[in-house]
């Protein structure tokens, strides 16, 4: 990882903040925190006040228009899924994600302190359910949710509520990555999501390029072996407009940001 700086603890003489991670110059560099940062040890993201249960008056809904992200989109504008609005979900990296992530030190979340993280507060699934079924009332030829901006399948109970809202409402469409590896008992079960649910979900995994249900970190353009996203490069705006990590049995590339 070439052009990745690990930032070390700085523990300043005059007692002041301890400066354990820093906004890189340039484009495309990773935030990758030191092994002993305290959010890499304790498996948390490192904008703890950015983490709320459904509750909290800060949180409207908890699925988001994709519209508030820029690399998302509103809606799908091509392919099978077109005209269908997207929604996000958002749950805190690290806390929710297996400590195999490759990226567990660099993950991108590192360079979002705005995102509004979710906390499973033990009814986030009962929240989630009637938020889903609100939206398949309200949009019967269909609506994606992109799993997850940040976080992951955190047990397999909460890959099983997918599993059932998949089921429940012929409306829904899911999308997103996890770095579960496929022979994990949660990767299992994603991976069965995707093989029964083939037309309405695409779960990709990290780091690998098995299945056609894979994504890979690359840290050069020039690294490219597979289909590098557009959206990466501009040459699309964003997920709504591209689709390829849903339409596409090929591997998907990122490079490294
Ligand atoms: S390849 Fe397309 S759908 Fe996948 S993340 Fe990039 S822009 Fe989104």
């Amino acid at each position: 990882m070439p052009e990745a700086r690990v930032h070390k603890p700085r523990h300043l003489p005059s007692g002041g903040p301890l400066r354990r991670h820093v906004k890189p110059k340039g484009a495309r560099r990773a935030i990758v925190l030191a092994a002993d940062h305290p959010a890499v040890v304790e498996a948390r993201t490192i904008f703890p006040t950015t983490v709320n249960e459904q509750d909290h008056p800060r949180v409207k809904n908890l699925l988001t228009s994709g519209h508030n992200s820029r690399k998302i989109g509103k809606a799908v504008t091509k392919g099978r899924w077109r005209g269908m609005p997207i929604f996000t979900l958002t749950l805190e990296e690290r806390a929710t994600c297996p400590r195999s992530c490759k990226e567990w030190r660099s993950c991108y979340g590192n360079g979002m302190p705005y995102a509004q993280r979710l906390r499973d507060d033990g009814w986030l699934m009962t929240g989630l359910a009637f938020e889903i079924e609100a939206l398949a009332e309200r949009h019967p030829a269909g609506f994606v949710v992109r799993l997850h901006v940040l976080g992951d399948f955190y047990s397999t109970e909460y890959v099983g509520f997918w599993r059932l809202m998949l089921a429940r409402n012929d409306a829904l469409r899911i999308f997103g990555f996890t770095a579960h590896a496929m022979e994990s008992e949660i990767g299992g079960a994603v991976l069965a999501l995707d093989f029964d649910f083939h037309d309405r979900c695409r779960i990709r995994f990290s780091g690998t390029d098995e299945e056609g249900l894979g994504s890979l970190v690359i840290d050069h353009a020039a690294d490219s072996q597979h289909v590098l996203c557009p959206a990466q490069s501009d040459a699309t705006e964003c997920c709504g407009t591209c689709g390829l990590c849903w339409t596409m049995n090929r591997t998907v590339e990122f490079v490294r940001h």
